[in-house]
Parts: C-alpha cells; structure tokens; sequence
C-alpha cells in the first residue's frame, strides 16, 4: 500500500478576473508561465532559459491554488494538482516513482502546470521526518527539474505557507526561481474579491459592499468567500423559513451583518509564524 494517489489532470476554466487583487502575482505569473508556454520561441531567440518554476507563498487562503489555475487556464495548459505530504511514502522507492510518474504525466499532458501544494513537506530538513522520503523527493525533483532539457512546456508552481521550510537547493536558478508572495488582501482587493463571490448573487441594493470590506482587515480570499457564502445561506433561510414572501430571496444588508457577526480571520494577523 503506498497511499499515493492517481495524477489527476485537469482543464480549469478560471479566469484572472476571477482572482481579486494579487497584482504583483499575477504579472509574476503571466512572465515565469504564460509567457514560457506560449512564447518559447521568443525565449530562444533571446537565449534565454525560462525558469522552470515559481514559487507562491502566503497564508492560507490567499488565494495561491486558485492563481495557480488561473495562469493555467490562461495558457491553455493542463493543470496537474500535487500535494507534497502524498508524495511522502516511508518505502524507498515509491516516493521516487511518484515524481517520475507525475513528470511522465506532466509531459504527455503538455503544455502543463504542475502544482505542488504543501511544498514544505518534502524538505529534507522537516521535523519528525526520520524516513529520509523527504530528502529523496527533493533530490528526485531536482533530477526532473533539471533534467528535462526545454522544460518550456511543463512549468511548475509550488505553494507554500511556510517558505522558510523550503529546501534552498530547489531555489537555485533554473529551478523555481521566482518566490512570489500572495499576502493577505488590503481594503480594494477584499472589496474586489467581495465583489467577485457576490457577483452571481441576488445582492440587495440596501448592501453597502464597501463597508463590508471596510469591516473585514485580516480576512483572507477564502474567508471572504465564506463570509458572502454564509449571507446568502442565511438568505435562503429566511426565504425558506422566515415569515417574508416566499420570492423574496435576495440578499440584504442584515444577511451580510449576521454573517459578519459568525465569521472572523482565519489566520490572526496573517504574520504569524504558522510553524
Ligand atoms: P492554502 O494555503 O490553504 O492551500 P490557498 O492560498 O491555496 O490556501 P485558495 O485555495 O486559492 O487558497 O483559496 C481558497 C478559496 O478562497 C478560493 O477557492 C476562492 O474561492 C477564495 N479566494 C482566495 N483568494 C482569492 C482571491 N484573491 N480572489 C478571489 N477569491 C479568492
């Protein structure tokens, strides 16, 4: 039994207005993906290597999965999602083999992105790991990383909340190159992302999405999504149970003001140490 999961390839469809804020990240991204998968030519005319990796760091919920198939999505490439703690088996061997199968799968799928999430997990130096999988994941993905002469049509993206965890010998030039950091979202970027969640909802004009934002410092993407989730939870509710017209179901002010008062920032500060 080695627990490793099938590679599963997807085709997202997620567009770049479907990330709020994240500016710096996503001009990042369209240089270290985009542009390598869809201009190749352009890199060898200049004689230069394109990195064959980025790296997204951040709290959790900011937003580094979704941009990661956001630029997948904008390169019309596949998106193959991987997480570093599954490619962890105590058995020598397998964890090898899992790299080498998600490479093979990687290229056979091209153009792709790779996404490691968790990539913390596969360094050598991480705690209670006394099987050595970590050390020999790493070296297996330097082999891969640099073996793959034009890695133009396979690009990596490895996320982490923890980036001083990182193994510095896959940072080295060439490899994932670029660190890129998806802080939490100041005030135009929550009432961006509060704007993209509740843009498919029946929002009230009584609904002041600018304050919301004003009112919600320290939440992450993901707690703002939960934050519009839950009002329009709590608006089905009421339309459902509540004494009001049944076809009344649109979202109101009180509905935004209850699910601020059950919601708070996941993540403290977002500078914490999450070690
Ligand atoms: P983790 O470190 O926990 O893996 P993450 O940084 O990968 O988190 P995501 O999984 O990308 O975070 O975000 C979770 C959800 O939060 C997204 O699916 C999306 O709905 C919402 N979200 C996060 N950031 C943004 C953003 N910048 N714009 C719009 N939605 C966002």
């Amino acid at each position: 039994p080695t627990g490793l999961r099938e590679v599963t390839v997807e085709f997202p469809a997620v567009g770049w207005d479907d990330v709020g804020g994240l500016e710096p990240a996503k001009r990042e991204l369209v240089r270290a993906v985009y542009w390598p998968l869809e201009y190749a030519d352009r890199f060898a005319e200049m004689g230069i290597d394109p990195p064959s990796g980025v790296l997204l760091h951040g709290p959790p919920g900011t937003g580094k999965t979704l941009l990661a198939r956001a630029a997948a999505s904008l390169s019309d490439a596949n998106f193959i999602p991987v997480n570093g703690p599954e490619l962890l088996d105590k058995y020598v061997g397998a964890s090898e083999q899992a790299v080498r199968d998600l490479f093979a799968t990687a290229r056979e799928n091209a153009p792709a992105v790779v996404f490691f999430d968790e990539v913390d997990a596969i360094s050598p130096k991480r705690r209670g790991d006394d099987t050595g999988a970590g050390e020999r994941v790493v070296s297996q993905l330097l082999t891969e990383l640099d073996g793959l002469e034009p890695l133009t049509d396979v690009v990596v993206i490895a996320a982490t909340n923890r980036p001083d965890n990182i193994d510095e010998a896959l940072l080295r030039p060439g490899r994932i190159e670029k660190a890129v950091e998806t802080p939490l979202p100041d005030r135009d970027a929550r009432r961006e992302i509060l704007g993209i969640h509740a843009r498919e909802m029946p929002v009230g004009a009584d609904v002041d999405l600018d304050a919301v934002a004003d009112r919600t410092a320290g939440y992450s993407g993901g707690d703002l999504a939960a934050l519009v989730r839950e009002a329009g939870l709590l608006a089905i509710e009421d339309a459902i149970v509540g004494d009001g017209p049944a076809t009344d179901s649109t979202v109101g002010r009180d509905h935004f003001e209850r699910a601020l008062a059950e919601t708070s920032p996941s993540t403290g500060d977002g500078r914490a140490d999450l070690g």
